[in-house]
């Protein structure tokens, strides 16, 4: 399988920490994850190739105007105020449905950024950028002519919204390799099997009824995003029916995931997709440092024969999943798995 990953690019952007319980904490989304879940796609035999810069077409696809504009050039700003950090972290945040839109740094991080989770430092762009690089190179090679690739994207992307950035994410790169898969398929379906819910990528497509979004994650009552990924939320407008949650109790091991995500592809064989993207998180894995679901090792491998057996293009993309002695072999279980192999 084709894997597209940019080392250096990705591996510069290195946040110091996030806010959990109301303690400052090492963040976990490090660039160490790189070299684990490259140490499973060397592991795998899998060959590595560079990204191809595409430019901001694919990304603005799914992101607005004013937040690639921030994002791009906030650092500098940030970093003229006297006494700022080095990391841009919000102080502020609004209430977006009714505020107006500020002139200044601290106002347009407090807009943009959700949580306490997505410091923004000096080369936040460049690796977000870069990683939404991987998941466009990956989506090409599967329109020219590869039935499946992997986008090794670092920083992830799931949670980010179209103009807000949240748990780790700062470019949607799930939402980007599926609107660039519209590109030739008149229907696509984003299945999420990361142990936490979708919600930047369900708010992208909430209104659409040509990107089918799924996920299937731990129950959000009592847990990260918190505000979505319930059952309720089915899709508005001529979306309504398009999105699909399927929130598992906490601890849920291979048996309970494999049933949930058995009724949901389901839904996806009725929707007819005519390529899919899988937002592949590993941290669902039972040894995994937040400890949400239970699934194993060998439970990837089925987990991705399920999904290969779909049998349609699919671009992978990878998004959490954390420091473990078996991140890079969870990896390796997935990608064998769905090439039919056993790990
Ligand atoms: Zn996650």
């Amino acid at each position: 399988m084709k894997v597209f990953s940019d080392q250096e690019q990705q591996g510069q952007h290195n946040p110091s920490g996030f806010l959990v319980n109301g303690v400052m904490q090492p963040n976990p989304e490090k660039p160490e994850r790189l070299e684990r879940l490259l140490a499973g796609v060397a592991a795998g035999g899998h060959a590595v190739h560079a990204p191809t810069d595409h430019g901001l077409a694919p990304i603005a696809a799914v992101h607005t105007p004013a937040y690639l504009k921030f994002l791009s050039t906030v650092y500098e700003r940030w970093a003229r105020i006297p006494d700022a950090t080095p990391e841009i972290f919000p102080n502020i945040h609004p209430d977006r449905r009714t505020a107006s839109y500020p002139l200044s740094a601290v106002g347009q991080a407090g807009f943009h950024v959700t949580d306490m989770s997505c410091p923004i430092g000096a080369h936040t762009w460049e690796a977000a950028r870069w990683s939404a690089n991987c998941a466009v190179s990956a989506t090409q090679a599967v329109l020219d002519r590869d039935n499946v690739a992997y986008a090794l994207c670092r920083p992830p992307g799931h949670h980010c919204f179209s103009d807000l950035a949240g748990g780790f994410c700062y470019l949607n790169n799930s939402a980007i390799a599926a609107q660039y898969l519209r590109q030739t398929h008149d229907r696509v379906a984003i299945i999420d099997v990361d142990l936490h819910h979708g919600n930047g990528t369900q708010g992208i497509f909430y209104e659409r009824n040509d990107v089918f979004t799924l996920s299937i994650h731990a129950d959000p009552a009592r847990f990260y995003p918190f505000f979505w990924g319930h059952a309720h939320e089915v899709g508005e407008g001529a979306g309504h029916g398009y999105n699909l949650n399927i929130p598992l109790l906490r601890g849920t091991g291979d048996d309970g995931f494999m049933k949930g995500l058995n009724e949901g592809l389901n839904v996806v064989r009725n929707f007819a997709p005519g390529a899919i993207v899988i937002a592949l998180g590993l941290d669902a894995f039972e040894g995994d440092p937040f400890g949400g679901l239970a699934v194993s090792t060998p439970g990837f491998a089925k987990m991705a024969r399920m999904l290969a057996a779909l049998n349609l293009p699919t671009v992978i993309v990878q998004e959490g999943g954390y420091l473990c002695n078996e991140l890079g072999t969870n990896l390796q279980s997935f990608l064998d798995g769905f090439e039919g192999r056993s790990a």
